[in-house]
């Protein structure tokens, strides 16, 4: 049976996936084998990650946006309210609730 032939957006997007896969797989091993983190925490961390978008399923939702913290300047995901580093509020968060 002939494989069917992908179109350029598909085959861009697997490659773009392979390498942020690789990217992924070596910062959770640098992590872990330098023992930055154990696997239950990383795994803690993963379980709350994956909550910041309301959604306790196993990935971010795709209208998951991140902003940086004005006061320590460190990524945050768009939807929360405090900065998940330095504790800081994100006023404008609670001021533009426009999903529910
Ligand atoms: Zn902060």
């Amino acid at each position: 049976m002939a494989r069917p032939q992908k179109n350029a957006g598909l085959q861009e997007l697997e490659q773009r996936l392979a390498r942020q896969d690789l990217m992924l797989q070596t910062l959770v091993r640098l992590l872990l084998e330098k023992n930055v983190i154990g696997r239950e925490e990383f795994a803690q961390w993963l379980r709350y990650v994956d909550g910041l978008d309301g959604k306790d399923d196993g990935r971010l939702g795709a209208d998951t946006g991140y902003k940086s913290c004005a006061k320590c300047d460190r990524t945050n995901p768009a939807k929360v309210f405090k900065c998940q580093y330095c504790g800081a509020s994100f006023p404008d968060n609670i001021m533009l609730t426009n999903d529910g």
